[in-house]
């Protein structure tokens, strides 16, 4: 197979081309990933590279070699850039600019003026250089956690191995042209980019999007008050953690919380009032929580938390540390001390064999006779309640509660 030089370098132009209009489009569309824009610059901009250096017959060197080059090198630059954006890292600058003037410190010096294989090994090494920089920028951003991310590394590495491979190639090819029949190698150095431009430009596009939805889905299950999930986001991550617990036979805990006599606070000192304290309320507990426990406001002034762990004792343990630090921590509001306690109902499933639903239900349960036992106590739902540490004192009948009783009935 022959390739005819100006055909490939044609080809390569209006691909790249392609690519940087569709990705300032895809930007147009929604103005927020200003790395889009970096990557658009970045195609347009080695557009203008190779439109010089297929020019070589007619420009002069400098401009067909020299200036042709270096933006090839600021394209690679650029998409580096791009990803360090992406990341909302400050631009680069000298980082962009440092390749270029490499190549072009290089460029000066009679050896590679002369020699096109030369100048072949040092782009590619620039490039392999940036490329490289790119890839270790999105792992180094958690870009694995995506699968775009993913696809984006594995992509960078496979342009890295073809451009280590132009080094032995570019000794075989015949430079400079004498006829516009291309060697067979010259499409490594022409095909091959041009591949690399419209894999990567998709799925730096597609990066873009996949972190759209992770914030758009993050936005969904938040609840904009506290900052913790809501109800939605709650049961959706306990459902998994629940799947997960249930794979493994490993138990499961619920906590539910709910703030004692709140309308109080919101009566007594307005509806802002009570809003602060539902923040600080929820900034306390998720204090006492470990990063993988499942925490969320599921109603008005009504938490709940999902773990794995399956030992009661460090169960009520847990819930009764959270309930004296409510207890012990007013909160201060515009110089007020407003004093909250919260009664705690706690239900732990050992093998674990009900529903986040069913689970819940039976620390409900477990809530409401906390709160009929006169409120800021923790009760603990299994096939007996205790209570823990109540801070009256005194023994405390060993009321029964049957997790598996949904029918809702008074415990008393
Ligand atoms: P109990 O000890 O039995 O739990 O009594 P309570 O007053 O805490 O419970 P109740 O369910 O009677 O009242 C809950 C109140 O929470 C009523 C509602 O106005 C208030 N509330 C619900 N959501 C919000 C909110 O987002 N902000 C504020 N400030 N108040 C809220
Ligand atoms: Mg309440
Ligand atoms: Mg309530």
């Amino acid at each position: 197979m022959s390739f005819d030089v100006n055909t490939l370098y044609s080809a390569s132009v209006l691909v790249l081309g392609l690519v940087g209009v569709l990705l300032l489009w895809a930007w147009l569309q929604s103005r927020h990933s200003n790395a889009l824009v970096w990557w658009a610059f970045a195609f347009i901009v080695s557009t203008i590279g190779v439109v010089l250096l297929s020019d070589w017959d007619i420009l002069p060197d400098l401009w067909s070699v020299e200036v042709a080059l270096t933006l090839i090198v600021v394209g690679h630059g650029l998409i580096w850039a791009g990803v360090r954006s992406f990341a909302g890292k400050p631009v680069p600058w000298f980082g962009i600019l440092i390749g270029a003037i490499v190549w072009m410190i290089a460029y000066q010096t009679q050896a590679v003026e002369e020699s096109t294989t030369d100048r072949v090994v040092i782009m590619a090494l620039l490039s392999i250089i940036y490329s490289a920089l790119t890839a270790f920028e999105l792992i180094r951003q958690g870009g694995f956690a995506m699968r775009s991310g993913r696809a984006a590394v594995g992509l960078l590495v496979l342009h890295i191995v073809m451009l280590l491979l132009r080094i032995p190639v570019a000794r075989q090819l015949p430079f400079p042209f004498q006829d516009e029949t291309a060697d067979p190698h010259m499409a490594l150095l022409t095909i091959e980019p041009m591949l690399f431009a419209v894999a990567i430009g998709f799925v730096l596009l597609t990066l873009t999007r996949e972190r759209d939805e992770a914030i758009e889905h993050a936005a969904a299950s938040t609840d904009p008050l506290t900052g913790v999930l809501n109800r939605r986001g709650f049961f959706d991550a306990a459902e998994k953690l629940r799947r997960r617990a249930g794979r493994h036979k490993h138990p499961v805990a619920a906590l539910l919380l709910d703030i004692d006599h709140f309308k109080v606070v919101n009566d007594t000192y307005g509806h802002a009032a009570g809003d602060a304290v539902l923040e600080r309320f929820a900034a306390g507990v998720r204090e006492t929580l470990r990063l993988h426990d499942v925490f969320g406001r599921i109603g008005g002034e009504e938490f709940a938390i999902v773990f794995a762990e399956g030992d009661q004792e460090q169960v009520g343990a847990l819930a009764e540390r959270i309930r004296k630090r409510i207890e012990a921590q007013p909160i201060d509001w515009r110089n007020t001390e407003i004093a909250i306690t919260t009664s705690v109902g706690v239900a732990v499933d050992p093998r674990p064999t009900l529903t986040v639903e069913a689970l819940l239900e039976a620390a409900d349960r477990a809530l409401y006779e906390a709160k009929r036992r006169g409120r800021n106590q923790v009760v603990v739902a299994n096939t007996a309640a205790r209570t823990i540490d109540k801070p009256a004192g005194g023994p405390v009948p060993d009321d029964q509660i049957d997790l598996r009783d949904t029918s809702g009935t008074s415990l008393s």
